[in-house]
């Protein structure tokens, strides 16, 4: 019998509350755990594992390149770097891009834009970033500060200043903050997933970059979560009706190996110097590799697929018994349930699928390509479980 748990909770740090699950290998969208249970997995290591576990094509790309070599540092060049870059920029319209290996450092990268900008266009008072309440930007010191939601705020200050909170979906509330405090960005999540999968409206993404517009500011959208693919389009914010000058991703981007962008369109695309920013990892060649065979996989075929899943998901569960709401884009979904959601995971865990929670509602993010029988039988469990 394994002693995992028990070593884990004896030596690992105590900050995550974990579920009572082992999993010791996967294929596509089945996941073994330690007992051998088998699983249909509907979350993908929050939304990383793009294609599922395992897959084929992904392990062909990430150890072809380990076989040439592991890391070389940014006092090189690197081709899996360079053709990332390429491709993410040909898809997206950025004209350059800043490799890092997580979210938070993705954003901490456009945080830093959005300040160098300003300072270089606007003027060194100009620090000030919107961002929104119930967002959520990560763990470090500054995207804590600039996630929009107290609980984050407490025990590990002082913080940085420059941060203040609009509500989602009111444009006159992000324009008070325009009004009231010298302001260089916005920063937001077209889907805010942690806070429980609440799609933004079009009309108040699109009213936010007309005030960007009017008072010189960056717009800048994260999309760790939401991008390369998971919402139907290669990144979210296709869908609003907009071009960002900035975009930040990660999660999904590796496929589940680290790593993290931050896109910088026209308007930034040299506020970066050599010397003004940097990371040891970021860019690594494995890694980098890996995102590549990703996106290149991430066509209008496989997007097509992507959002006929998300269709089915919807119609299934919707107006179903037990089932409040259902939020989302694409593989990105969340569902609102009329019992305690936390009873519900437990029973979908008990019968043999793995959704995760966001906030109070269950949360959704499959592989991509989940087959769909897979997904059918899943979808027939929450609603069963959340029926009961
Ligand atoms: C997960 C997430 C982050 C943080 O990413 P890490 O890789 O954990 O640092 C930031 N923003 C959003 C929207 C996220 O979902």
């Amino acid at each position: 019998m394994s002693n995992t748990k028990e070593l884990d909770k004896k030596y690992v740090a105590n900050t995550y509350a974990r579920f009572d699950i082992e999993p010791v290998s996967g294929r596509g969208s089945r996941v073994f755990d330690e007992c051998g249970k088998e699983y249909i997995d509907l979350s993908t290591g929050i939304a990383v594992n793009t294609f599922g576990y395992c897959d084929e094509e992904w392990i062909k790309a990430v150890t072809e390149q380990m076989n040439k070599f592991q890391h070389t540092s940014n006092l090189y060049y690197s081709a899996p770097c360079a053709r990332l870059a390429e491709l993410l920029c040909k898809r997206t319209g950025a004209k350059k891009v800043f490799f890092g290996n997580s979210g938070a450092e993705a954003n901490e990268c456009a945080i830093k834009v959005a300040r160098k900008w300003a300072q270089d266009t606007k003027g060194e008072g100009d620090y000030y970033i919107i961002t929104l309440k119930n967002s959520f930007h990560g763990r470090t010191v500054t995207t804590l500060k600039a996630t929009g939601q107290d609980v984050f705020h407490k025990d590990f200050g002082p913080f940085p200043e420059g941060f203040v909170y609009a509500d989602s979906d009111s444009v006159d509330s992000v324009r008070e903050l325009c009004e009231k405090y010298p302001c260089c960005a916005v920063l937001m999540e077209p889907v805010q997933g942690e806070g429980g999968v609440v799609p933004l409206s079009v009309e108040f993404v699109k009213g936010v970059k007309k005030l960007c517009d009017e008072f010189g500011m960056l717009l800048m959208v994260d999309e760790v979560q939401t991008g390369n693919g998971r919402t139907g389009t290669l990144y979210a914010y296709e869908q609003f009706g907009i071009t960002p000058d900035v975009v930040t991703t990660a999660k999904g981007l590796g496929g589940g190996l680290p790593i993290g962008a931050c896109m910088l369109f026209e308007r930034v695309e040299n506020t970066l110097g050599a010397g003004s920013h940097g990371s040891t990892f970021g860019g690594n060649p494995i890694a980098a590799a890996g995102a590549l065979n990703i996106i290149s996989r991430i066509d209008e075929n496989l997007l097509a697929g992507v959002r006929e899943r998300s269709k089915y998901i919807f119609s299934a569960l919707e107006g179903k018994k037990g089932i409040k709401s259902v939020t989302g884009l694409g593989l990105m979904i969340g569902i609102e349930t009329e019992r305690d959601s936390s009873l519900v995971l437990a029973e979908c865990i008990e019968r043999g699928i793995l959704p995760i929670k966001a906030k109070s509602k269950i949360r959704l993010l499959p592989a991509l390509n989940i087959p769909m029988d897979d997904l059918k039988r899943a979808v027939e469990i929450i609603a069963e479980c959340a029926g009961a």
